[in-house]
């Protein structure tokens, strides 16, 4: 039965539910280092040796919404709330592109401040003083807002659905809409952008059947970006006393992420980077990622934006963050990519 999935896998056969299942159920550690190296061949078979590095600037935690897993929701009333101006942020992008990065993401909570005016000039500020690929991930606008965004000059959009089984994701967004999600992804990707989502692995509820599902929507989405990270549990929130989630299942969803998807960008989290310190990023890098997000937001912001707790290198600044990072990507014999690191989805 394994045998003939592992066949499956080699001959680059679709795997259905079942075989996902069965594969996100592995526990042996050589399956699971067989699964890994396949992962691993079909990584530099379909997205080569470079790792992109994308700049992340947290630029402000405000939100107008109460998601149920996440420590900046509006009804944090002890989570501390900062908004960067729009000089600190076009300083931080220059940071950003003097240190090398050729892609940066500003991501915020749904901060009503940035209305649709302050987004597009922002957006267009960004363009004209640096040469840098933008990345928003700023959640949910109208569908002319994205239009504007991306009129403005914006190319690429991260928008996670968190969780494919719609009573889950009903039970943990008080004011979101599964549907809805699914609409603006594709609507996106209508406008232009080359889009990102993903998941979290472990969030109280969710069945490996989940997690199969997740991986088989990714691939029907025709994503071009798809971020996995574990849940961590924050102590704010109705979440609380939770289990995290665990690392070896995360390896597991990137692994088969890859291996459905081939082509996406996956990015070794900052989340499976909290809670694997030592080589998680690393281990995600060899079984199927090809994306680092590492942290550019001024060091003084950094500890404020507490989506989860303890959040990985917080007091560290950008530009040791990025030498760390380097050193270490090069260290594995991969690649540092020089390019902006566009989709390899774009006809
Ligand atoms: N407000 C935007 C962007 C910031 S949140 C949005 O929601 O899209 C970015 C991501 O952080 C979310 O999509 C979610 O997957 C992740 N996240 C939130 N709380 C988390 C937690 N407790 N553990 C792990 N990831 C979390
Ligand atoms: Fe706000 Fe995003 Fe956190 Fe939800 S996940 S509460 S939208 S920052």
């Amino acid at each position: 039965m394994l045998k003939e999935i592992f066949h499956k896998i080699e001959h680059e056969y679709n795997l259905n539910k079942e075989n996902l299942v069965t594969l996100l159920s592995l526990e042996n550690p050589d399956d699971l280092a067989l699964l890994f190296s396949l992962a691993d061949r079909c990584r530099r078979k379909y997205v080569g040796e470079d790792v992109h590095l994308r700049g992340l600037i947290e630029f402000s935690n405000y939100c107008r919404k109460n998601c149920h897993y996440c420590g900046i929701r509006r009804g944090n009333q002890k989570a501390q709330r900062y908004r960067m101006t729009k000089k600190e942020i076009l300083i931080t992008v220059s940071t950003a592109e003097k240190l090398g990065y050729k892609t940066v993401v500003l991501q915020s909570g749904e901060d009503t401040y940035f209305t649709i005016e302050r987004m597009t000039d922002l957006i267009k500020e960004i363009k004209k003083q640096s040469d840098v690929a933008l990345t928003l991930s700023i959640g949910e606008r109208s569908n002319e807002d994205y239009q504007r965004m991306y009129q403005a000059g914006a190319n690429r959009f991260l928008l996670r659905f968190e969780t494919s089984n719609q009573d889950l994701y009903q039970k943990l967004h008080p004011d979101s809409n599964y549907e809805e999600r699914m609409t603006i992804l594709r609507r996106l990707k209508e406008i232009g952008y080359q889009v990102g989502s993903g998941i979290m692995v472990g969030i109280p509820g969710q069945t490996k059947e989940d997690l199969a599902a997740d991986i088989l929507k990714f691939k029907e989405l025709e994503l071009d970006m798809v971020g996995i990270g574990p849940y961590i549990c924050h102590q704010n929130t109705p979440l609380v006393g939770s289990p995290n989630g665990t690392v070896e299942m995360t390896f597991k969803t990137i692994a088969l992420t890859r291996i459905v998807t081939r082509t996406a960008y996956i990015p070794a989290t900052t989340a499976l980077a909290t809670l694997s310190p030592k080589d998680g990023r690393k281990k995600a890098l060899q079984l199927g990622a090809n994306v680092v997000m590492p942290n550019v937001t001024p060091l003084k912001y950094q500890a404020f934006y507490d989506i989860y707790p303890a959040k990985e290198y917080s007091g560290e600044d950008a530009e040791q963050n990025y030498h760390k990072i380097s050193k270490e990507i090069l260290a594995m014999g991969r690649l540092i990519s020089h390019d902006y690191g566009h989709s390899l989805m774009i006809p």
